[in-house]
Parts: structure tokens; C-alpha cells; sequence
């Protein structure tokens, strides 16, 4: 047994050399008898009598000690006990019995050879009380044989040579309450000189900030009792990793594990946790020390896990507690901005403070103001940032889809993470930016209305934003499995189209985008449709019949959108100028202007706001008057001076503008009305069309900011370089005007005052309408003069219809601008010369009509002379004119001037009353009168030879002559009505036609 329990103390010392744990304080024991220590006598059960003898001696040390002895070496079969008191075994589990004695080498006794011995047995019983004195052997249970290490012998002086030897035995585990102890002599000479029973105990220690108790030993020499610890106070486990120790058998503390940790505001000092000083901080338990605390934060207490920051820095919750306390950054700086039609690039440089952090972004705040800048109003989710519109990180952002011509404010604001925490003001750079023109929006909600088999009809939703008018759609289709993907495309100027010439049973692809004087848009998703498929027996015919019912549907339609459209902006339309009388807008001539497309901005008069200054404030943006440098007089206007100066908006080049004045000591009305001309043109966004920048409204004097036109106005540019231009370079400033034109008509707007004084020019010669404004501009005009029918008219310039019953419309400015064509093709001549006004408005009457100018093409002609048309429905519109001179451009050719053709002076007024046929000869003779003389190979040439075959002539003879110019069409057409009813008269003979 006992070597067992050496291997057992060899195995346990190899596992705290593998655990690398090594006892740390020495056990305790506990001893439960001592008979060394009792002075009184033991009393211990001996049995036989004669056998275990107590004797009082002396140790060692001289001290008087209890003994036993016994040495019934002569007789042979002793068998003596020796029984202790009853010992209570308290917590103990492993007792160890610690034995010294005294015993007589038998050699050294005579005669004693077969019966002594130089050993006794150890024995115990455990019971739950003290037992009766009898000692029942067989209840022993022995634990060893102890034999002396060292015996003694008799000295050969005769005095003994005491030799003691201690003997440990270790008992357990012990399930009773106590036990007894037996000592069985069989024959041996022993004195018992100490019995000494203790258990022992691992010491109650502090270990890693954990406080340990006494723990009693295990059972086993080879187990360990895991004891958990409890932290220190302020100290808390260590997460997962809670303190444990193990006390071994031997009552060492062995293998700590986990630990505790001092809890945060609190650093260890020894076994314990004491608390963070002041002005110092422990953020965490996993911390080891207190630290300082960071910038820009204090604290005045103790135990403290963080410092306060100081008033106006703050710390992100992000923030640890270690970092300084940080404030928000200042405002961004140098922003600047660039338009590029709806989108707005900003960019700018950091903030000159960022606050202390490194976690700078920026954020924008986008409004929409109306030209109030108290009015605005947040951009809304329809505009788009990119890359985003917060926490961006870089210095640049560029903000999309805004509306065309809109003013629009911008902050930038420079965030960091505490940005949200303080309640100090924000800081941001701002600008304002007005848009320009854009190109529409896509077209997206595409309805398919009908799909037939060779025919889809298509209608959709004008673009979310069509940033202008939109003139035209164009529709994209293409077979969607044909290889090339050859587009075809269909022109619409409404919101709906049938596509025809499809083939049956095939899918297409269409896609659709609007058209503005901007541009194209872009195209809008593709849809796909698939025609229907071809009955047997169908025929051409039945697709033409097919058609039929949607050409009605179309034009019901489109009947109906002119009525609708009528309806509602009628009334609007018939307003045309400031404070002018409705009376006059009365008739049927709005439906010559009401073939407007669904979504067409139209104009409004501003005096239908009941408060001008909310019209001007709609349509013009304020200015700020320290942006205006006014720099010298160019000219004067009804209300005050015309300058020219600079404009420097924050964030802007530096441009030139023209300024207007309102003269000091104007009435209430003079400057309504003088601002009325702002509230018009704000309204209007062409390239052709002259650009309002702005009012100022705010100060004195009164403004009025335009685009600068270096080259003034149109007539006196002329007359300055008489003669120094190409007939293209005319024809381009012409087709520009009229575009300008096409622009205001479609609007609903009607100049009344088209005249080449009232045209601006730019350094790139592009010509662009201005003077609008109130009808007693015309007043104020010195061509304009008093006529019968009351009010001031520029005679020379307006329509008959216009002097007579002041029939103003588009009609009447497509007369006016047939005189700007004159006056620009005669370089600034003055029209009908120095004929009076009286005379003119009688040769007018009389059918006579302004001759071409010197080396005017005859085409251009023809054309001055379509927009003279006494009926006004016979002149061409705007929108044609623009189209024939775009061709006159195009083709050079037709704009060679026929030698001879044009001189001038002039000489009388051309005669536009209607020829007499019967003074002509030949069908040349006839062209040459009407001025078509040009066509008499066409005719000719398709066997036209007489005058009756022309006079049985219909339209579409005329038109398959090759003569493509509809003015031309007509004027041939009218001409040859005018001859067939003067045959009838002659001859009463029917022509038939
Ligand atoms: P108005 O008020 O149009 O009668 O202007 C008087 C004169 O000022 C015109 O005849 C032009 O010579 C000049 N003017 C007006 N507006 C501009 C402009 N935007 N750019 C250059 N000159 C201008």
C-alpha cells in the first residue's frame, strides 16, 4: 500500500510540473489528537492486561510526555491491542497518522529468539459515536505493519541508545463521524512515544483579485477539490474566464485558473481594486491603469469610468473613451458651382477646422425657391445626387434631374460624428444656381391602344419633365428579331401615333423620346409588341379598311384634344398683353393657336396675378444689387436708361449684362408696368428668344438685368455694315428670329411689335426677339402712330387686320415678320421708304406689296410675300417658315439670285391684286405675271402647254410638278381658281375639273 501511495505522490508531482502550476503556500494542518500534548493520562483501551502499559516519561527535550510500552519479547504469541480515544473526524476526509516509537532490536536481547519481533500492526475503525471499551479485532480494519527504520540495542556501557522513529500512515477517504485507532503488538519491545492525527487544509488565500476559503483536502491523494473564488470588491470575472483553484490533496492551492479583473474606474493596488484619482479615468475592466484624461474632457471625482468633455466638444457614440473630445467642423469653403442644363456640379475645399476629428463627410441641402427666397421649398426625392447626397466624402457632388430654368440654393455642410450632438448652429456654404435649358425627360409610360396587324397605336404620358416645349415626339421601332436592327422611325407632335406598314404576326420594338428646342431627351424604355396575325384571305384592301375606324378615332381625338385644350386656356391665349382689353382677343382666331400639344408651357399674362409683384417675383429671379456693376449708358428706354455692366453672382463667371433702369420719381404704376416686361420675358427659355437674368426689385434704382447683346438692336446693326454679309448669313439670323418666333407663338404669346428694331443681336450674330412687354410699348414705339381704330400701331410692320380691327395674333406677327425679312434682306431699309403712313396703309389695301430688295433670292421673296397674304389663314406659320428656310440653308442653290431680278431703288410696289388671264398668250406669260416663272420648265415638261389644261388643274397636279414650297402651292392654286372663274364668266362654258 504504501508504495502505492509513493506512486501516487510521484504522479501528482509530475502533473503540476505538466500544468506548470507549482504550490504556492504551504497547507495547513488541523489536528485532531495530539497525545503528545495531553498532560493528563490518556486512558487508552489496553487489552490484554499485562500487554500496553501507559508510561509517563520524558522526550527528548526533557518535556514530560504519555507513552505506551509494551515487550512481551519472551513469551511466544502476544497478541496485545492498544486502542485510542474516540477521535472526531470534523471535515476531514484524509487523515494522516503521524506515529513515533521507540523499538528494541531483538539481537540485543538474550534469549529471545522465536518469539520477539521487531514490528506492530496499525489498525482503525471508524464509527459514527464512541463504541464500548471491548476491542473486536476483527471490526480493525489494518492499514500497515510499521517497522523501525532504526531500532535500538543495549550500549555496550549498559545505557540505551535511543533511536526514534516516525512513521507516517495516511487513512481515508472516512465515512463516519470518527474513528478509533489500534495499535497490535504480536511480541516486539516498543515504546509509543506520540500519536499524532491531523488532516489537512488548503490556507484561504487572495489570488489574481479572488478570494479563496479554507478548503479541505480531497479524499484521494490524487484528487483536487476545484474551488470557484469570489472577486475582491470593485473587481469583477473576467468574461468566460472565472477564477478557479484546486486544492490538492496535500492542502496545496494548485492550477489557477481565470482571473478577476478590477471593474472600470478602478486599477489594482495589491489584492484590491482601488479607485481612478481625479482627473484620471478606466474606461474598461480589461484596462490595467488609469489613464489620464483625453483633450477637451475633465473630471472632477473619483472612480470615474470616463472624463466629461468640456462645453462645446462632444463625443460620437462611436467615440472610446480614450479618444478627445471633438467638436463639429466649420462650414465647407470656396464652393463653387457649374450648370450644365438640369445638373448642377458643386464642389468645394474642406473646412479650414474639422472639428479635430478625421471622420469628416459632407451632406447638401437642396431647395427649390421661387425667385422670393423666402419661398423655398426642399428639392424633394425627385432630384438625384451622385454619388450621393450625405456623408460623401469626397469635395464634389452633382445633382441631377433638376428642373430646367428653376432657381435652386444649396447648402454644403461638413459633418463628423458629433455634428448631430451639438445644438450650436449649423455651418454650411451655400449658392444659389438657376438651371437652364434642358433636354425633356424620357418618355416612359408608353400605352400600346390598338395593335392590329400591320398598325400599332401608341399613346403616352407627356415626360415628367419636359423642360420646354416639347414640339415633336419621335418614335423608334425596329423588327426585334432582325438581325441588323434597322431603325424606323415615326414623328408625332401629340402624345399618341399609329405606327402602320408593320407586318404581321412580328414583334417590334418601339421606344419613344420628346423633342424640345433643347434637343432630343433620351429614349424611354423599349416595349415590345407583337402585331396580330394575318387571316387567311386578308388583303390589302381589308388592312386599308381596317385602318379606317382608328383614322376617325385619331381624328375624334384629336378634335377633342383641340376642343379640351380650347377650353381650358382659351382664356389665357386671349390675354396677350399687360392690361390690354380682351375684347380684341375675341373671334375665332384662338383656334388657329390652340393646335397646341398637351403639355405645352404656355404663356400667362402677368396681369392676371392680382398682385404684379408676385408675377415678377414667379417669373424673375431677385438679384442681389451688389452683383450689378452698372458701367455706361447704351441707350435709353420708355422708363429709364439702358446700360450695359457686369453681373457676378456668388459662385459665377463674371458676365456682361444689359440693365434697365426705372428713373428716379416713378409712380406705383410706371414701375408695375416697367417690370411687367421682366415678368414676360422670365417666362420665356429659348436660344432665340433674349434671356432675363434677373430683377432687382429690392433697391433703388429698379432693374431690369438681360443678357448683354453686343451688337445691339438688329436695324441699326444692319445699316452699320450695309452690305457686309452673305445671303446665308442673313438667311441665318432670319431663320433665328423666326425660330424665336415659332417659340413665342407656340407659347401663346404674340409679339405685336416684330420689327428688326426690336431684334438684338450677340458678337456670334445669333438674333434673339426682345421688347416685350405692355401694349403701350407700341405706344411708345416711334414707328408706331394713332389709327382709326384708337391705340398707337407701327404701321409700316402689322397686318391689315391688325390696323384695321386690331386683330393681333400670330397671324399678324408672321406679317411683321415678313417685313423684318425685308428690312434685314435690304440691310436696315426703311420699309415702304418715305411714303407715309396714310399712303401705305392704301397701297396695302390695294393689294400692293413691298418688291425685293437688291440681290434678295426670289424664294426669300416669295416668302415676305406668303406672310402678306391678305387672308391671314393663307400665311405660312412660324413653324413653316422656319422649316423653309432650314431647306434654303440646306440647298445654297436656292438662294442664287436670279440676275436682274432685284434692283433698287425700287420702283412702284409690286402689284399683288390678280392678273387677267386673257392678256396672256402662254403659260409663261401667266407664271411671269404671278412671279412663278420659275416653274415653266415644270409645266412644260408634263405637257401643260395651254392655259385652259392649267386652268383644269387641281392641287395635286400643281404639287406633282415637283413644286415643293406650299406658298408657292397656293399661290399657283389660288391663281389658277381666280382664271377657271374668269373662263366661266367668258365662255359660261363649264371646265370640267
Ligand atoms: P429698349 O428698352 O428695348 O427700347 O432698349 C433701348 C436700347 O437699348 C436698344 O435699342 C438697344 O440698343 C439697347 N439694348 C436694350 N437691351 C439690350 C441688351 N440686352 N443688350 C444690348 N443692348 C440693349
Amino acid at each position: 500500500m504504501y508504495a502505492s501511495i509513493l506512486k501516487r505522490h510521484k504522479q501528482i508531482d509530475r502533473f503540476k510540473k505538466k500544468m506548470q502550476f507549482y504550490p504556492m503556500f504551504m497547507w495547513v494542518v488541523v489536528i485532531l489528537l495530539d497525545s503528545k500534548a495531553q498532560q493528563t493520562e490518556l486512558e487508552w483501551i489496553s487489552s490484554p492486561p499485562g500487554g500496553w502499559e501507559e508510561i509517563s516519561g520524558l522526550d527528548e527535550n526533557y518535556t514530560p510526555i504519555r507513552t505506551y510500552q509494551v515487550c512481551q519479547v519472551m513469551e511466544p504469541n502476544q497478541n496485545n491491542w492498544l486502542r485510542t480515544s474516540w477521535i472526531e473526524k470534523g471535515d476531514a476526509q484524509r487523515i494522516f497518522v503521524e506515529l513515533k516509537f521507540t523499538l528494541r532490536d531483538c539481537n540485543s536481547l538474550p534469549g529471545v529468539v522465536g518469539t520477539c519481533k521487531e514490528t506492530f500492526n496499525l489498525y482503525y475503525q471508524e464509527t459514527d459515536s464512541e463504541v464500548g471499551r471491548n476491542i473486536r479485532e476483527n471490526q480493525y480494519v489494518k492499514i500497515d505493519t510499521i517497522a523501525a527504520d532504526e531500532s535500538f540495542t543495549q550500549g555496550d556501557l549498559g545505557e540505551r541508545k535511543m533511536k526514534l522513529n516516525t512513521e507516517v500512515r495516511i487513512i481515508g477517504p472516512l465515512s463516519r463521524r470518527g474513528f478509533y485507532l489500534a495499535f497490535q503488538d504480536v511480541g516486539a519491545c516498543i515504546a509509543l512515544v506520540s500519536v499524532k492525527v491531523y488532516y489537512k487544509k488548503c490556507w484561504s488565500i487572495i489570488e489574481n483579485l479572488a478570494t479563496f476559503p479554507d478548503t479541505v483536502t480531497g479524499s484521494e491523494f490524487s484528487s483536487l477539490v476545484e474551488v470557484e473564488g469570489m472577486c475582491v470588491s470593485d473587481a469583477e470575472e473576467e468574461a468566460d474566464n472565472a477564477p478557479k483553484m484546486h486544492c490538492s490533496a496535500e492542502g496545496e492551492w494548485l492550477v489557477p485558473i481565470g482571473k478577476c479583473i478590477c471593474k472600470a474606474g478602478f486599477h489594482q493596488k495589491g489584492d484590491a481594486c482601488e479607485p481612478c484619482g481625479r482627473g484620471f479615468y478606466k474606461s474598461s475592466s480589461q484596462d490595467l491603469q488609469c489613464s489620464r484624461c483625453p483633450a477637451h474632457s475633465y473630471n472632477d471625482r473619483e472612480g470615474l469610468w470616463r472624463c466629461d468633455c468640456e462645453d462645446g466638444y462632444y463625443r460620437a457614440h462611436s467615440d472610446p473613451p480614450s479618444v478627445a473630445c471633438t467638436r463639429p467642423p466649420s462650414a465647407p469653403q470656396n464652393l463653387v458651382y457649374n450648370i450644365n442644363q438640369t445638373t448642377v456640379s458643386l464642389e468645394w475645399s474642406p473646412p479650414a477646422d474639422m472639428g479635430g476629428r478625421n471622420d469628416v463627410t459632407y451632406r447638401i441641402m437642396c431647395r427649390r425657391c421661387s425667385w422670393e427666397p423666402e419661398e423655398c421649398v426642399p428639392c424633394g426625392g425627385n432630384v438625384g445626387y451622385s454619388p450621393q447626397q450625405a456623408e460623401l466624402v469626397d469635395t464634389y457632388v452633382n445633382v441631377v434631374d433638376l428642373l430646367a430654368h428653376a432657381n435652386y440654393t444649396f447648402e454644403v455642410e461638413a459633418v463628423n460624428g458629433v455634428s448631430d450632438l451639438s445644438r450650436t448652429q449649423r455651418l454650411f456654404a451655400a449658392v444659389s444656381v438657376a438651371t437652364s435649358q434642358a433636354a425633356p425627360s424620357q418618355v416612359s409610360e408608353v400605352i400600346r391602344e390598338r395593335v392590329q396587324q400591320r398598325s400599332v397605336q401608341l399613346s403616352w404620358q407627356e415626360p415628367e419633365q419636359p423642360n420646354g416645349v416639347i414640339t415633336e415626339y419621335e418614335i423608334k421601332y425596329y423588327e426585334k428579331d432582325q438581325k441588323d436592327r434597322i431603325y424606323s422611325t415615326v414623328k408625332s407632335r401629340s402624345t399618341s401615333a399609329t405606327v402602320n406598314n408593320l407586318k404581321p404576326s412580328t414583334a417590334y420594338v418601339f421606344q419613344i423620346r420628346a423633342f424640345t428646342t433643347a434637343g432630343y431627351g433620351t429614349y424611354g424604355p423599349r416595349l415590345e409588341i407583337t402585331t396580330k396575325e394575318e387571316a387567311s384571305g386578308t388583303t390589302s384592301t381589308i388592312v386599308s379598311s381596317e385602318q379606317n375606324p382608328v383614322i376617325i378615332i385619331a381624328v375624334v381625338a384629336v378634335a377633342g384634344t383641340i376642343i379640351l385644350v380650347f377650353m381650358v386656356f382659351g382664356f389665357i391665349i386671349g390675354r396677350r398683353h399687360c392690361g390690354y382689353s380682351k375684347a380684341d382677343q375675341e373671334g375665332d382666331e384662338e383656334l388657329y393657336f390652340q393646335f397646341k400639344f398637351p403639355g405645352t408651357k404656355t404663356y400667362i399674362d402677368p396681369e392676371t396675378y392680382e398682385d404684379p409683384n408676385r408675377a415678377v417675383h414667379q417669373f424673375a429671379k431677385e438679384l442681389d444689387a451688389s452683383c450689378i456693376k452698372i458701367e455706361r449708358v447704351i441707350g435709353a428706354g420708355e422708363f429709364g436708361e439702358v446700360c450695359s455692366g457686369r453681373m457676378k453672382l456668388p459662385g459665377k463667371r463674371d458676365t456682361s449684362v444689359a440693365i434697365k433702369t426705372l428713373k428716379v420719381g416713378y409712380s406705383e404704376k410706371q414701375r408695375r408696368d416697367f417690370l411687367c416686361e421682366a415678368s414676360i420675358m422670365g417666362q420665356f427659355d429659348h436660344p432665340n428668344v433674349v434671356h432675363l437674368e434677373g430683377v432687382v426689385t429690392r433697391g433703388k434704382p429698379v432693374m431690369i438685368v438681360i443678357e448683354y447683346m453686343e451688337n445691339g438692336s438688329l436695324d441699326a446693326f444692319l445699316r452699320k455694315h450695309d452690305g457686309q454679309f452673305t445671303v446665308i448669313q442673313l438667311v441665318g439670323m432670319l431663320r433665328g428670329i423666326a425660330a424665336g418666333m415659332r417659340y413665342l407663338s407656340d407659347m401663346g404669346y404674340v409679339h405685336r411689335d416684330l420689327a428688326a428694331r426690336n431684334i438684338l443681336v450677340n458678337s456670334n450674330l445669333v438674333c434673339k426677339v426682345s421688347d416685350f412687354g405692355l401694349s403701350r410699348v407700341i405706344d411708345d414705339d416711334p414707328e408706331a402712330v394713332y389709327t382709326t381704330t384708337g391705340g398707337k400701331i407701327p404701321v409700316r410692320w402689322t397686318a391689315m387686320e391688325a390696323i384695321q380691327y386690331r386683330k393681333f395674333t400670330s397671324a399678324s406677327d408672321v406679317w411683321s415678320y415678313g417685313i423684318v425679312m425685308w428690312e434685314v434682306m435690304s440691310y436696315g431699309e426703311r420699309p415702304y421708304w418715305d411714303m407715309s403712313n396714310q399712303d401705305v396703309i392704301k397701297a396695302i389695301e390695294e393689294g400692293y406689296r413691298l418688291p425685293a430688295p437688291m440681290d434678295c433670292p426670289p424664294g426669300l421673296h416669295q416668302l415676305m410675300l406668303d406672310c402678306w397674304q391678305k387672308d391671314r389663314a393663307d400665311r405660312p406659320k412660324f413653324d413653316q417658315i422656319v422649316g423653309i428656310l432650314d431647306k434654303m440653308i440646306r440647298n445654297p442653290n436656292t438662294l442664287k439670285t436670279p440676275l436682274g431680278t432685284c434692283t433698287r431703288p425700287i420702283s412702284p410696289l409690286l402689284d399683288q391684286s390678280t392678273p387677267d388671264f386673257t392678256t396672256f398668250r402662254s403659260v409663261g406669260e401667266w407664271l411671269e405675271a404671278i412671279k412663278m416663272e420659275r416653274y415653266k420648265d415644270n409645266f412644260t415638261a408634263e405637257g401643260y402647254s395651254s392655259l385652259e389644261s392649267v386652268a383644269r388643274m387641281s392641287i395635286e397636279d400643281v404639287m406633282s410638278l415637283g413644286i415643293t414650297l406650299v406658298g408657292h402651292q397656293k399661290k399657283i392654286m389660288s391663281n389658277i381658281q381666280t382664271m377657271r372663274a374668269q373662263m366661266l364668266n367668258l365662255h359660261g362654258t363649264g371646265i370640267q375639273v
